[in-house]
């Protein structure tokens, strides 16, 4: 268990970049994470977490909800249409916003229940087809889009592809951001979190560094 370690190395990267101490949000990603690793983090006091499934935050964070105070949850993967009721009701931010059709039921469901997680779109910088996320390319329009539905929309993130240097993508992520007016940024995880924090992430998402390896999933 190292979320203190972490957060030494979050600071220390906030500080080298030149950035105030706290501009990054740390965001410990606990899929697949047995509950009592999620429970010691929770006992040290951290508070935002990222979940991949809506069915497996479902299924565990209520029952942490009603004993710890004030924790903030991120969707971090892909989200099906027919999943969005229960996710806007779970999480405090959506960061796999990548389709039309999804923004659109969100839109739907923001009218009716007169509020939105905070949204992300999810740009899938390394072109690669296996990958959710838009295009780089069609980028701009996507987020025109959303923010034509009145959407909440937050930032950016992504996942750049595993075998390659992250600072390429990280830079892209940084300058869609820049050329849309979108200052939130969450890219860098276990690997590659300080790499990030000095290309302009706001949001880190890291994992395995702090709970351990995930045994399956
Ligand atoms: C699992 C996951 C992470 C965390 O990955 P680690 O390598 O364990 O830090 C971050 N972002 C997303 C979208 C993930 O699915």
């Amino acid at each position: 268990m190292s979320l203190q370690a972490i957060l030494d190395r979050l600071r220390a990267a906030e500080e080298k970049a030149g950035r105030a101490p706290g501009t990054v949000k740390l965001i410990a990603v606990s899929k697949v994470q047995p509950p009592e690793r999620v429970e010691a983090v929770l006992e040290q006091g951290h508070r935002l977490f990222g979940e991949n499934r809506v069915q497996e935050a479902q299924s565990r964070w209520p029952d942490f909800q009603a004993r710890f105070e004030g924790i903030s949850l991120h969707l971090v993967g892909p989200l099906q249409s027919n999943k969005a009721r229960a996710a806007v009701e779970m999480f405090d931010a959506i960061q796999s916003l990548d389709r039309p059709k999804l923004a659109s039921t969100l839109a739907r469901l923001a009218q009716e229940r007169g509020a939105c997680p905070d949204l992300f779109v999810q740009v899938n910088t390394g072109t690669e087809p296996q990958k959710a996320g838009v295009l780089p390319d069609a980028a701009d329009e996507f987020i025109a889009r959303v923010r034509a539905m009145d959407l909440p929309l937050a930032g950016l993130m992504c996942i750049p592809p595993v075998d390659e240097d992250p600072a390429p993508h990280f830079r892209l992520l940084g300058e869609i951001g820049a050329r849309n007016g979108l200052s939130g940024l969450s890219m860098g995880m276990s690997d590659d979190f300080e790499t990030a924090v000095a290309l302009g992430a706001t949001h880190v998402r890291v994992g395995s560094a702090i709970f351990g390896a995930r045994s399956a999933g």
